[in-house]
């Protein structure tokens, strides 16, 4: 097996701590991660050679590749074309629905984002939101820094007078694992600008999230 080098996956700087911070995109080190899974498979006493196995490193570090491309993203692109309306409600859109890794347990989870923002002059293409949900959570992530990184982002790019984000989701580090409650919903807001402050917006804003519910 040849040493591993410095390769892409270590050298690369990243912005998953939300600064936006360019990010130097190189690719995802595949054959690394292909080593790695085999060196796992081998911890755990398989036989990583055998016929069921013998694809399986390189069809994870394919996978892997897929489900943290947003580490090499760059979401604040698809805030950049935006149009100038005099619209000054509430823009909301509900159930956007995301998958992400716990960066705990490298364990899916997944549910919904809502994202409302308070215009400034400034609204973009409804699907730019569903985008920006993409980049930001196809990495290694927790949910409450997910849930701040949406928020700040759209408050910065769009300058909106406020931005609401909520996230529901199902982590299956809690469902397959460690406490088992498969029923538990997660639950994470984060408030900016004027749903921050303003607790009429805060209230009218988290009855257009939950209204219809029964
Ligand atoms: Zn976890």
């Amino acid at each position: 097996m040849p040493q591993d080098s410095l390769s892409a996956g270590l050298s690369r700087t990243n912005s998953a701590d939300g600064s936006g911070a360019p990010v130097r995109s190189s690719q995802v080190d595949q054959q690394r991660i292909a080593r790695a899974v085999r060196e796992i498979l081998l911890a755990i006493g398989e036989d990583p050679d055998r016929e069921g196995l013998r694809e399986t490193p390189q069809r994870v570090a394919r996978m892997y590749a897929e489900l943290f491309a947003g580490l090499h993203a760059r979401p604040e692109v698809h805030l950049q074309k935006f149009f100038t309306e005099k619209y000054d409600e509430i823009v909301l859109v509900k159930d956007i629905s995301f998958n992400s890794m716990c960066e705990h347990h490298l364990l899916p989870f997944m549910g919904k984002a809502h994202i409302a923002y308070l215009p400034d002059g400034r609204v973009v293409g409804l699907s730019k939101l569903a985008r920006v949900v993409e980049d930001i959570s196809r990495r290694p992530q927790v949910q409450e820094r997910m849930t701040e990184q949406i928020a700040d982002l759209l408050m910065s790019q769009l300058q909106a007078k406020g931005v609401a984000v909520v996230i529901e989701a199902v982590h299956t580090c809690m469902v397959i694992r460690g406490v088992r409650k498969p029923e538990s919903l997660c639950v994470t807001s984060a408030m900016r600008g004027i749903f921050r402050y303003n607790q009429s917006t805060r209230s009218e804003v988290l009855a257009l999230i939950y209204g219809n519910r029964t």
